[in-house]
């Protein structure tokens, strides 16, 4: 019997899952099973273009999850919107369940419908910096490439001809690759706010590489394992105490140094300079509305005050867009990093933003138990 709180280590019974999951195919066992099982009406998950793309898809069809398997950690996209309105299970690193919250929050997403298979996520990389980052730091053809891992501190790139290079993170880092900047200051490295935490930390001996931690955050944890066990898809057992103290320290390590980064990539800005500050950086933005269609967290839709002050001519309906955009996510900006992402000015809006969202929320300091009665921050100052 499973039970909230348990920490436990599993895999996929079916040898081929078992092989090519990210760390034993738990996570995609669980998700075929609550969807055979009919625990969902659908699934989310990636559909793998190439070891960089994917595109997130919402299915009924078990082989589309279990080709799905494995992560890709040069796809950063979020995957909250594809829940709204479903009945249905999805993988998520602990920002897509953040915005998963968000969204729950404002009532277009029901939680109580949702099952979140959280992944720990030391961090993801932008596509085109990953490509760039090959040819500049690993004299590698994007082309060539056949798979990545993350091992020992270092992104590791095997290519079609068998061979494997591996490079220091924090170096790759320092000279301008490596993660995105807000995934360099998250401080949530385990999604304590998902319905289970999966990751590779604290997998350790024989089952290394072969198996997945699993921690049971909530009741619907307890369901989704129980129901893949019954099906016969997955086999856990108790995480050893030196299990669950190396991933604590793995993850103390983390946080610590997002905690550091913070610092440095989101340094106080003296209250006289602010506006001059905001004033430069939104000086490039030419209008397109795509942070505003990317951000996970947005609920407003088509009519929102924000888009009615969109302008290609009028500077002051722009300042007007982004106040109210700053506003809105004041109480909801996760620093999830999607806004920046898709810049074509590349302004660097989730650090703007993330300068005004409130400490607790951009920390993602969430954990069981969310309070859904607590309205968002500003709908009780607008009343
Ligand atoms: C970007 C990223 C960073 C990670 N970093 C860490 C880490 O630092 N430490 C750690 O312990 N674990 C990390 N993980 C989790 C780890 O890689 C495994 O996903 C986890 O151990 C579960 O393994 P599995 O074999 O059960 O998963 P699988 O059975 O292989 O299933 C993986 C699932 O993840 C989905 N997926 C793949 N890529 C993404 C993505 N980019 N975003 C959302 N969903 C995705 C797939 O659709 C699939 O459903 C990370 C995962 C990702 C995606």
């Amino acid at each position: 019997m499973v039970e909230v709180g348990d920490m436990l280590v599993g895999y996929a019974t079916d040898e081929d899952i078992r092989s090519r999951g990210a760390s034993g195919g738990l996570v995609t066992a669980v998700l075929a099973a609550a969807l055979e099982k009919g625990l969902v009406e659908n699934v989310v998950v990636m559909k793998h273009i190439n070891e960089f793309e994917a595109v997130p898809i919402i299915t009924d069809d078990v082989k589309e999850v279990l080709a799905s398997i494995g992560s890709l950690h040069s796809v950063p996209v979020n995957l909250a919107k594809y829940a709204v309105g479903r009945k249905v299970a999805m993988p998520a690193k602990p920002c897509d369940a953040q915005a998963v919250i968000e969204q729950a929050k404002r009532g277009m997403i029901d939680l109580d419908n949702t099952y979140i298979v959280g992944l720990n996520c030391g961090g993801s990389m932008h596509p085109v910096t990953t490509k760039k980052m090959l040819v500049e730091m690993y004299d590698i053809d994007p082309e060539d490439v056949v798979g990545e891992d993350i091992k020992k501190g270092k992104l590791v790139f095997k290519t079609k001809n068998g061979e494997e290079k591996a490079l220091r993170i924090d170096e790759l880092e320092e000279a301008g690759f490596g993660r995105r900047e807000s995934c360099r200051f998250c401080t949530l490295k385990i999604p304590l706010n998902a319905d289970l935490a999966c990751g590779n930390w604290g997998v350790i001996g024989d089952l290394s590489g072969s198996a997945t931690f699993c921690q049971v955050m909530n009741g619907k944890g307890v369901k989704l394992l129980e129901n893949a066990i019954k099906a016969g898809r997955i086999e856990v057992q108790p995480a050893s105490d030196k299990a669950i103290a190396i991933r604590e320290k793995v993850n103390n390590v983390m946080v610590d140094l997002g905690n550091t980064l913070e610092k440095k990539i989101l340094p106080v800005i003296p209250d006289e300079e602010r506006l001059q500050y905001y004033i430069d950086q939104l000086a490039d933005c030419v209008n397109c509305g795509a942070c505003k269609e990317v951000c996970p967290v947005c609920a407003c839709g088509e009519d929102s005050k924000c888009t009615t002050f969109h302008s290609l001519v009028d500077n002051y309906k722009m300042s007007m867009y982004h106040m109210v955009r700053m506003l809105h996510l004041a109480d909801s900006c996760i620093s999830c990093g999607q806004c920046s992402d898709v810049c074509p000015s590349d302004i660097p809006i989730t650090l703007l933003k993330s300068r005004f969202a409130i400490p607790s929320q951009r920390k993602r300091n969430y954990h069981p138990g969310i309070d859904l009665d607590t309205p968002p921050f500003f709908e009780v100052m607008l009343k």
